[in-house]
């Protein structure tokens, strides 16, 4: 096999799904039976190798564990289905999985227009792993329309690279009114869509491109694996992708693809959940004297509820809060007892979370700087009044 003529594996058949519901997609795509065993979940492959029908003879195209793999194809057929996707690439992580498509898309002298607080690492990607190769970065407020039209007209970004709802402060950014300029101005539109998932909205089908994921968060859903994935609309730039996937080799390994497909299966349920209890605790929130600010898109007094309850069809589990300042934001953090003190986000358990000094302390004194009195919660799907009665103990304590 040469570098170029990569065969494509086999997708298995999902064809009967076309048409089903997102919850049965959910479940469905890509979970053929074992034609051998009847068995209803497919089992892990672990195998690096296959053997071949004569020198060339694939079965199904598999060849070598980095080109491709059965249980990854399974859950990169499931990742396809829940975002309305033509192909979905999976790999060992998010950052891992923005990597390949950065590389499949940017060359030397090529600009990435970003917003002002995409996740971290993400700055950090394009900043100090790419600027040295010659990838140029732009820093702009995705939700104030009139520097989005300044940005676009000055010099069209290769990438416009979107993250609604944003992290820690929950902007919301117009999808489909950024992808009309972005594509007017010849540009890619890149949307992470870690912090709503598919589950309460889809990128590709508000004009998006590519749909990024740290399947790390809410797709696994439980803590326990990570992960990422790159969904595309169109065949061709994936394939660009997937040359990447197989040439640096960023992959997931088979039992961490299946822990994401199992995760990906309760995920509608679980976004229901996560979504109630976080309206529940920023509710509660904003009425508590202690609070001085609280970001979430399901408050009406947020400034991009409008937008939100648009193109969302629920508001999530994050709920970012200010505490006027820094002493009492990290006080409070430390003082929760079902909300365990963690970095990441999305997992069946609450977690709280100081942005300034834990998962952001590597844009601290850049355009991405959260403010240090803000502390981010990761609303768990536990009963919400042991969730409330926690909050309102490490306010009490204040
Ligand atoms: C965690 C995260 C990433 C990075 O994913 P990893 O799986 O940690 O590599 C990217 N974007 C967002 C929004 C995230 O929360």
């Amino acid at each position: 096999m040469t570098d170029t003529d990569r065969p494509d594996t086999d997708r298995p058949d999902t064809a009967h799904l076309d048409g089903t519901r997102f919850d049965t997609a959910a479940i469905h795509a890509g979970q053929d039976h074992d034609p051998v065993t009847g068995a209803v979940i497919p089992p892990v492959h672990f195998s690096t190798t296959y053997a071949q029908d004569g020198i060339g003879g694939l079965r199904h195209g598999y060849e070598y564990g980095r080109a491709g793999n059965p249980t990854r194809t399974a859950l990169e057929t499931q990742l396809a289905a829940i975002e309305g996707g033509a192909r979905a690439l999976s790999f060992a992580s998010g950052l891992a999985a923005e990597d390949a498509l950065l590389r499949a898309v940017l060359e030397p002298g090529d600009e990435v227009l970003l917003g002002n607080d995409v996740y971290g690492g993400t700055y950090r990607l394009i900043d100090r792993v790419l600027g040295p190769w010659g990838v140029r970065l732009r820093v702009v407020d995705l939700s104030d329309t009139e520097a989005v039209d300044a940005a676009l007209a000055a010099r069209a970004p290769k990438v416009v690279w979107v993250e609604t709802p944003s992290n820690p402060l929950l902007r919301i950014a117009d999808i489909r009114a950024l992808a009309d300029k972005a594509h007017a101005a010849g540009s890619l539109v890149v949307v992470d869509n870690t912090f709503a998932s598919p589950a309460l909205q889809r990128p590709i089908g508000l004009g998006a491109d590519v749909v990024v994921h740290s399947t790390t968060k809410y797709l696994g859903g439980h803590s326990d694996v990570v992960g990422g994935a790159l969904v595309f609309a169109d065949r061709a730039l994936a394939e660009k992708a997937q040359f990447q996937q197989f040439a640096v080799g960023g992959v997931s390994g088979p039992l961490d693809a299946w822990l994401t497909t199992r995760g990906i299966k309760t995920l509608a349920l679980r976004m229901e959940r996560h979504s109630a209890n976080g309206q529940a605790v920023a509710e509660f929130l904003e009425r508590h004297d202690r609070v001085a600010r609280v970001y979430y898109p399901g408050l009406s007094s947020h400034p991009g509820h409008e937008v939100a309850a648009a193109q969302m069809s629920g508001f999530g589990g994050i709920v970012s809060l200010a505490l006027g300042d820094a002493a009492a934001a990290r006080r409070f953090a430390e003082s929760t007892r079902v909300f365990a003190l963690a970095e990441s986000l999305g997992g069946v358990e609450s977690l709280v979370n100081y942005p300034d000094a834990m998962t952001h302390a590597s844009v601290r004194g850049t355009e991405l700087a959260v403010p240090d009195d803000v502390v981010r919660l990761s609303v768990g799907i536990e009963h919400i009044d042991d969730l409330l009665q926690d909050l309102d103990g490490a306010l009490a304590a204040l």
